[in-house]
């Protein structure tokens, strides 16, 4: 399975690659909306889900999510909001808008791997 990485820090992609390739998930990344946005057409098919950062230069993790529901294409496929603390009351609004989860900044490994199972439901051996 791939997951799609959308966030503006190298680390963060960084550390999400290494939890999730540790269970076995391959990743894409793209460092900011625009960029996901534009790769989003060729890879759409082969991703399982999209991890978004809430906060980025340009258009917001918001923004990007609200863009991708705008297409039937994409209507499939998860979204996970990746947010910090004090974002949290936006929660509602980006389920709102078609989130399917969220995962607070920062996370441990442990809460980074419940939730991609819990997004993808699945069990562990199963990737
Ligand atoms: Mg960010």
């Amino acid at each position: 399975m791939k997951l799609f990485v959308v966030d503006d820090s190298l680390m963060a992609r960084k550390v999400i690659k290494t939890v999730a390739g540790a269970l076995g998930f391959e990743t894409i990344e793209a460092q900011d909306g625009i960029e996901a946005l534009e790769m989003l057409p060729n890879i759409y098919s082969e991703i399982s889900l999209i991890l978004l950062d809430w906060n980025m230069p340009g258009l917001s993790g918001y923004d990007v999510l609200v863009k991708i529901r705008e297409n039937d294409l994409y209507a499939q496929l998860p979204i996970m909001m990746v947010t910090t603390e004090g974002q949290k009351s936006h929660i509602v609004a980006a389920i709102r808008a078609g989130a399917n989860n969220y995962l607070t900044k920062p996370f441990t490994a442990d809460e980074l791997e419940s939730k991609l199972m819990e997004c993808l439901q699945i069990e562990g051996d199963n990737i």
